[in-house]
């Protein structure tokens, strides 16, 4: 049973909100694209382990995707999460072509493609430590111990995967994609003791994405961009022109003339993907070039937005129209 669906990560949606505030020869437009291309790549490549995955038996398990967790100070972003009564498995999907090779004595990845090498981190060490993170969340959330597993999931059926023949432990750790339902199986054969009933399951669920944590502001940092550098206002719907004009009560475009009513709604959006998920009256009134602290009001009340502080530094969260409440 999917308990949380595969959206659409959030660098992709940060990027492409950059993408389209930013002047068209802006320098670092090329990088954007570049990236943008990268993560949409990976994404696709996450998509590999849906038809597997629903061969399993849908009553016995629990699937979370894209889950993102703090533990103290540290987030841990977490690909494919199943929940069985008698573990909990971690996946880790690499979209990686050609010919992989699994270096364990320095710990890294080569790949071979079309003739060029290149190197990577490994990611069986990035999903052992997401499952020594997940541990101590658990723990520290008064879960019982339950064995927690991690696989890292090819997700090209082309690529070949090789090993040193002297390695014998990476072979348990990484599979191709079709192989998943079969490993899954196995994996119920060997940790035979029941240890969460489906009520747990579903606690320990509904905790999980209770404390799924969005973080979108570093990769304007990342990419050092300059917060002035980014085109405020209203985008228009149909022309993409920035900003429409605010005039009784309706989103008025000057290039093509189109009028629009909730026109503001993906320009908050906007707001949150590229500068913060909370917003103040003066912040909505700047962003959204709208003079009018009531109109900024009626606008942001409408909308039934979690609140905290009062009159002037009230702030309005916006993760509510990026991701609906949990279940
Ligand atoms: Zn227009």
């Amino acid at each position: 049973m999917i308990l949380k669906t595969r959206e659409l990560p959030l660098n992709i949606l940060v990027l492409e909100a950059i993408e389209r505030r930013l002047e068209n020869d802006h320098p670092k437009m090329p990088r954007i694209k570049e990236l943008l291309a990268k993560y949409r790549k990976g994404h696709r490549g996450e998509h590999s382990i849906d038809y597997p995955l629903s061969i399993l038996p849908e009553k016995e398990y629990l699937i979370l995707h894209n889950i993102r967790l703090q533990f103290q100070k540290l987030h841990f972003q977490i690909d494919t999460l199943l929940i069985c009564s008698r573990f909990i498995l971690l996946l880790e999907v690499k979209n990686f072509g050609g010919t992989i090779f699994f270096d364990r004595k320095f710990n890294q990845l080569i790949q071979t493609y079309h003739g060029n090498v290149k190197s990577y981190t490994c990611p069986i060490i990035q999903v052992s430590n997401q499952e020594r993170l997940l541990r101590q969340w658990c723990g520290q959330h008064n879960f019982n111990e339950i064995p927690i597993i991690s696989l890292v999931v090819i997700s090209d059926p082309s690529s070949m995967i090789k090993i040193d023949p002297a390695d014998r432990t990476t072979f348990q750790k990484v599979i191709h994609s079709h192989y998943l339902p079969t490993k899954i199986e196995q994996q119920k054969t060997i940790t035979n003791k029941t240890v969460y009933s489906l009520k747990e399951m579903k606690k320990l669920a509904r905790t999980l994405i209770k404390h799924h944590k969005l973080n979108t502001t570093h990769i304007l940092r990342l990419l050092d961009i300059d917060p002035s550098e980014i085109k405020t206002g209203v985008q228009c719907p149909i022309c993409s022109y920035i900003p429409m004009v605010r005039n009784n009560a309706l989103w008025h475009c000057d290039e093509c003339l189109h009028r629009a009513k909730e026109a503001h709604m993906p320009a908050l959006k906007d707001f949150f993907l590229i500068f913060n998920e909370t917003i103040t009256n003066k912040e909505a009134r700047e962003f959204l070039h709208c003079s009018s602290p009531d109109t900024i009001k009626r606008i942001l009340c409408s909308l039934h937005l979690p609140t905290s502080g009062k009159t002037k530094s009230r702030k309005y969260s916006l993760t509510p129209l990026i991701h609906p409440p949990p279940i």
